[in-house]
């Protein structure tokens, strides 16, 4: 393989950890502001406590889905590759699956006659363990 190597993708965006940030600040201070008027009998506190609750458990279920799905682009996207071949002189080019690919697709020039090659698969790579 001699493909340059690309720098990994940050797959976590800017938003989504800035909203769990959020998230937790808000339910951290909801908590704070619960356990800081519990003393005083006002019926907020329970309402301040469940709403820091509820948003722990939110930012919680954001942390997870985010993780869940990094792990899953990581471990699907470096494997898909396109075979183009051109129709005239059979010239074979495999290179990494693009987006927008798809089957009969015409790409670019035959580097050797320059007639218009055409995808012709595109496959998952997997590794096969060998018995
Ligand atoms: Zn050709």
């Amino acid at each position: 393989m001699t493909d340059k190597a690309e720098p990994p993708k940050a797959n976590i965006s800017l938003f989504s950890v800035v909203m769990v940030l959020i998230t937790v600040v808000l339910s951290v201070i909801a908590l704070f502001m619960g356990f800081a008027t519990y003393k005083s009998q006002d019926p907020s506190a329970q309402i301040y406590m469940l709403i820091g609750f509820i948003g722990l458990a939110i930012s919680a279920y954001l942390l997870l889905q985010t993780k869940r799905r990094t792990l899953r682009e990581a471990f699907e996207m470096p494997q898909v590759v396109t075979t183009i071949l051109c129709q005239k002189c059979g010239f074979k080019n495999i290179r990494d699956f693009e987006r927008g690919d798809y089957i009969f697709k015409e790409t670019e020039p035959c580097p050797k006659c320059s007639d218009n090659m055409m995808i012709t698969s595109i496959y998952r790579e997997v590794k096969e363990k060998e018995k």
